[in-house]
């Protein structure tokens, strides 16, 4: 897999693809097939029982929480943007040196 702008594309004539298995013992492990060859079920490789193949939404959680929350709001921000209204006013106090400073 080759990870662009955080979505997955199938690599042109790769080695192949990682597929996904659940032993019931053991927990998810991962295998590397050629596509379209992947089997129903497969040997845990700890165990040696077998294991049901999974079907996940590939890398999605590579994506960092931070970085997944700005991709949301940039995204959001197109049709519902969160600034509704100008930014709050700042009330400027005047430096403390400018009170010693000569007038007029
Ligand atoms: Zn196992």
């Amino acid at each position: 897999m080759v990870e662009r702008e955080g979505h997955a594309f199938l690599p042109l004539g790769g080695a192949g693809v990682t597929y996904e298995y659940r032993c019931p013992g053991c927990g998810c492990f991962e295998v590397r097939l050629p596509i379209g060859t992947a089997p129903e079920s497969r040997d845990c490789p700890a165990c040696r029982r077998p294991a049901r193949r999974v079907f996940s939404a590939p890398h999605l959680a590579r994506t960092s929480p931070g970085t997944a929350a700005a991709r949301e709001r940039e995204e959001r921000s197109r049709e519902a943007p969160d600034v509704v209204g100008p930014p709050p006013v700042r009330k400027r106090r005047p430096h403390p040196a400018a009170a010693r400073l000569p007038r007029p």
